[in-house]
């Protein structure tokens, strides 16, 4: 099996698993516990923390654990609002946001705040000059990806942090699940920044959330204060330990493997560039990463392509996992106005640190064989 479904999840590295399991077996306290092996445990989530502060290069005290980048996303955005709603009434969003962002607005806006979508380009890049004619006195809240899920563009964060020095109101959030190690960006320009753990070689049900100031946000949960109040509930210590091993082995491996897939993105658009069929969605390009590929047969149904792939041992995905089993435009795309055929026929190919050259040569081979034996004629023909 060749697996290139990166950005939906990761396989976790051995060494992440054992971290698990061994503090799961030797370190079960509880880390509020005043006991022995309560402090024990409670030490182990502080390293742990400090590993992550240290990676992401921030204050320890800005770092909090979360169950995932959802829930991440969603304190950060409901937690921010509930501290500035006296000082204004206006959100933006980019179009092209997570779920977990988009509809955490749309529930701001049923609760009464006034929702701005900010417009991307064609290449799927925020619009700059749309931000600033959006941005009001009344604007509290923004939220940017750094990369794009669905095709992988690299988002403008630092400029926009340059934009919104005029406005002091602003809450600027990032969610980074995507982007963090992918793309270096310096954490001092944002409010908050949201991480999981199982997009990086982690296990699920762990992620982070970064605050500049924990000041700035209430906490939307309530209960027994853990994470300075932000996020009540007994903390899943093996699960903290766990994400900081897989961020400092991702870390490691970042500039070898950017180098890598670099390498690899350039191999499938070469492969593919003599197909005129075959649209590429993400072309090699500083606005892209090269970890993702978003690769289009219009006329062809994306879900189609999959199922040919899989049926030959390879997985992708349609568009992001969360929308793939409902069959619909996918939103990001459809924004950038590329076509309905294009959209429809579009699957994402994505690399993680572990995938390798043969893997990438055996995928060209095979999409090209089940392109010229499936999908050439129907495209051809107009169906
Ligand atoms: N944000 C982005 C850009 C994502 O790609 C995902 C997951 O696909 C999430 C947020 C949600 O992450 P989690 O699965 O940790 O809730």
């Amino acid at each position: 099996m060749i697996y290139l479904d990166n950005c939906a999840t990761t396989k976790p590295y051995k060494e992440v698993l054992d971290t698990f399991v061994e503090v799961n077996n030797s370190y079960f306290g509880n880390a509020a516990s005043i006991n022995k092996f309560g402090k024990t445990t409670n030490k182990l989530l502080s390293a742990a923390r400090g590993q992550v502060a240290s990676i992401l290069q921030v204050a320890e005290d800005s770092i909090f654990f979360t169950s995932c980048a959802t829930e991440s996303n969603n304190i950060a955005l409901l937690g921010s609002v509930e501290h500035k709603k006296d000082f204004g009434n206006r959100i933006i969003v980019s179009k092209i946001e997570h779920p977990s962002v988009l509809e955490s607005f749309r529930e701001l806006e049923r609760r009464g705040f006034i929702l701005d979508y900010l417009n991307v380009d064609e290449d799927g890049v925020v619009d700059l000059n749309h931000l600033k004619s959006l941005l009001t006195k009344e604007t509290i809240l923004l939220s940017v990806m750094q990369i794009n899920n669905v095709f992988g563009t690299i988002q403008p964060i630092e400029e926009i942090s340059e934009i919104l020095k005029d406005y002091p109101k602003v809450h600027f959030h990032v969610d980074g699940v995507q982007g963090v190690l992918k793309d270096k960006l310096d954490l001092s320009k944002v409010d908050s920044y949201a991480i999981s753990a199982h997009k990086f070689h982690g296990i699920k049900g762990v992620g982070v959330l970064y605050l500049k100031s924990r000041r700035t946000v209430h906490n939307i949960t309530f209960g027994g204060g853990q994470e300075d109040g932000l996020r009540s509930g007994t903390v899943n210590v093996a699960a903290a330990a766990s994400l900081a091993k897989a961020l400092r082995l991702s870390q490691e491996k970042v500039e070898t493997v950017k180098v890598k897939h670099k390498e690899f993105k350039t191999m499938i658009i070469e492969g593919f560039s003599k197909y005129n069929h075959i649209v590429i969605n993400s072309p090699l390009s500083e606005k892209y990463i090269d970890s993702i590929i978003n690769i289009s047969l219009p006329k062809i149904k994306g879900e189609a392509i999959v199922n040919a792939l899989n049926e030959r041992g390879i997985m992708v995905s349609t568009t992001s996992a969360c929308s793939s089993k409902t069959f619909h435009l996918n939103e990001a795309l459809f924004v950038r106005g590329l076509s309905r055929e294009n959209i429809e026929g579009s699957i994402r190919v994505s690399f993680s640190n572990e995938t390798t050259k043969q893997e990438v040569e055996t995928f060209i081979e095979v999409f090209i064989d089940e392109y010229n034996k499936k999908f050439k004629e129907v495209i051809e023909s107009g169906i």
